[in-house]
């Protein structure tokens, strides 16, 4: 008797970063799943997309209230995945549950579409709507699993999108938890698709031609996304890495700054793209800054005994390659200021890290870090610190420090990032209304705000005649009143009142 032969579904290992330990399998999707996903989302996106929006927003207000009813549920499946502090794990749901009532008010917002001033007037009307496009791709990391797919969840659907939402493979059991919870709100099946896999079954997702691809993610995954879209013509949009740093003034609030850098340098253990990274003194004030800033972090080190406000490393990789920045920048005259060391026992601890007297050439200057590493640069005036921080491939987010608003204003002006929080820290990625993105190797596309709503419509420009004439003075056969026609178009209704007074008298 002959016995089918099954194929071997794949699974996941899931890990738990505080203990370096594996913590269940779940099962994954094949690159094939992935591919019949984008054909179902296709399909569920034309139903979705006919509900009325009132309808569409009734769904997503219900996932918000599943997320202030579950709340404690979700913050321990990030906590457990990503090893963060508990307040931190928390603070993603309150800020999923603050994205998805932004974004149910832009979607009723949007929906009647807006009148366009159109010319000539009398003969045109013009109108802009917010159409959806059809599937996104939301491709997601690990490092905030909750907040981050959902800040692009979100606005996808509720402007009309099915979504392939591909969570991280290192958080890939929190992505199932939203997907549970846009069905449990009544989302209707096929609309939410959550693909659970690593790069490969991302690829697929792509390669099954999807309307845009959303990315979360290192520079190197963005590059590879957008080469494998290139031949589709697949719109993407990157969120990357970032290197942001701090720019303290000789009057800045001191001790305002000094807390804000650390906890903006250790929060989630440095793996947070917008983590601050470097912070560029005023010559006279680093001195009592560095040490206040180090004072700070050394408050913030792990103990391991209990809650901890900085976690382990979730990629233990990274230890490698923090150490080697550390090794090759005190070599090149850092000076190790708190910190340095991995943590004793299991899991990959790093203890939260200061380095002094850093220059522009330095490892730990320049390549991204995912770990909570703070270089201190001093700066002799405001150009010299503009310089500095500019000296950089990314240009995701910064601060400025200072008490003088003008002051602020022109350093603001030419920081060269998507960003900047002045006197405040991490705030440019934690309120919905601010459009947050990058410059530079930090991407484009910008997240949050009406952009981040409108990245996900297919803008349509409607312009219609009420006059009915049976031929319009400027279509063919031309003759010589259509130059004319042009002629006036632009000479007179695009002039100044004094040109046009000029053109009567001669
Ligand atoms: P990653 O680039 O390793 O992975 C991100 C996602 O892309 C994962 O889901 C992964 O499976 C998928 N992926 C990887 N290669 C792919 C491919 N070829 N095709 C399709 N999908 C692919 O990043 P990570 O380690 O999860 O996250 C850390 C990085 O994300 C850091 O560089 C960080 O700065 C960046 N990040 C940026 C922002 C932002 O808003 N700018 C926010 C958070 C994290």
């Amino acid at each position: 008797m002959s016995q089918a032969i099954e194929a071997v579904r794949p699974i996941l290992t899931l890990r738990n970063p505080a203990t370096g330990e594996d913590d269940g399998v779940i099962d994954a999707h094949t690159p094939e799943d992935a591919t019949d996903m984008v054909a179902e989302a296709r399909i569920a996106q034309r139903t979705w997309a006919s509900w009325p929006v009132a309808e569409r927003v009734r769904v997503l207000r219900a996932m918000r209230d599943a997320m202030i009813d579950r709340h404690d549920e979700i913050a321990a499946v990030i906590q457990r995945r990503i090893g963060k502090a508990g307040f931190e794990a928390s603070a993603e749901v309150a800020l999923a549950v603050d994205s998805a009532s932004y974004f149910a008010e832009l979607a009723l917002k949007f929906a009647p579409g807006r009148k366009l001033e159109v010319f000539p007037p009398a003969v045109r009307k013009g109108r802009v709507f917010y159409r959806p496009l059809g599937v996104i791709a939301v491709i997601s990391p690990w490092n905030y699993p909750w907040y981050l797919s959902a800040h692009q969840v979100f606005p996808a659907l509720a402007a009309g999108n099915a979504v392939v939402y591909k969570p991280s493979e290192h958080a890939a059991d929190v992505g199932l938890l939203l997907g549970e919870i846009a069905r449990s709100a009544g989302l209707p099946d096929g609309v939410l698709q959550v693909a659970v896999g690593g790069p490969d079954v991302g690829a697929a997702i792509i390669d099954a031609k999807v309307d845009l691809i959303h990315v979360t993610g290192s520079p190197g995954t963005g590059r590879a996304i957008l080469k494998a879209a290139a031949p589709s013509l697949t719109p993407v949009l990157l969120e990357l890495g970032g290197k942001d740093a701090a720019i303290v003034c000789d009057d800045a609030p001191l001790e305002r700054a000094a807390h804000a850098i650390a906890f903006g340098a250790c929060i989630n253990a440095g793996q947070t793209c917008i983590a601050h990274k470097r912070a560029i003194i005023a010559a006279p004030i680093y001195d009592r800054l560095a040490k206040r800033i180090t004072e700070e972090v050394v408050k913030l080190m792990p103990s391991r005994s209990g809650e901890e406000p900085v976690g382990p490393l979730v990629l233990p990789h990274e230890v490698q390659r923090i150490q080697k920045q550390i090794e090759q920048s005190v070599a090149m005259g850092a000076e190790i200021l708190c910190g340095g060391q991995q943590l004793e026992g299991p899991g990959a601890w790093f203890q939260p890290t200061v380095l002094g007297n850093c220059t522009p050439d330095m490892p730990a200057v320049r390549e991204e870090t995912f770990a909570p590493l703070l270089c201190l640069l001093k700066a002799q005036d405001d150009a010299h610190a503009l310089e500095l921080a500019n000296d950089s491939d990314f240009g995701l987010s910064g601060s400025v420090w200072t008490r003088d608003i003008s002051r602020a204003d022109r350093l603001v002006a030419q920081f060269h990032t998507g960003s900047v929080a002045v006197n405040d820290v991490l705030t440019t990625a934690t309120i919905a209304s601010v459009p947050f993105g990058g410059v530079k190797g930090s991407g484009f596309g910008r997240a949050g705000s009406e952009l981040g709503y409108i990245n996900f419509c297919n803008v349509q420009g409607v312009v219609r005649s009420p006059v009915l004439l049976d031929r319009d003075p400027i279509w063919p056969p031309y003759g010589p009143t259509h130059d004319k026609i042009v002629r006036k178009w632009a000479g007179w209704f695009h002039s100044s009142l004094r040109r046009r007074a000029k053109s009567l008298l001669t």
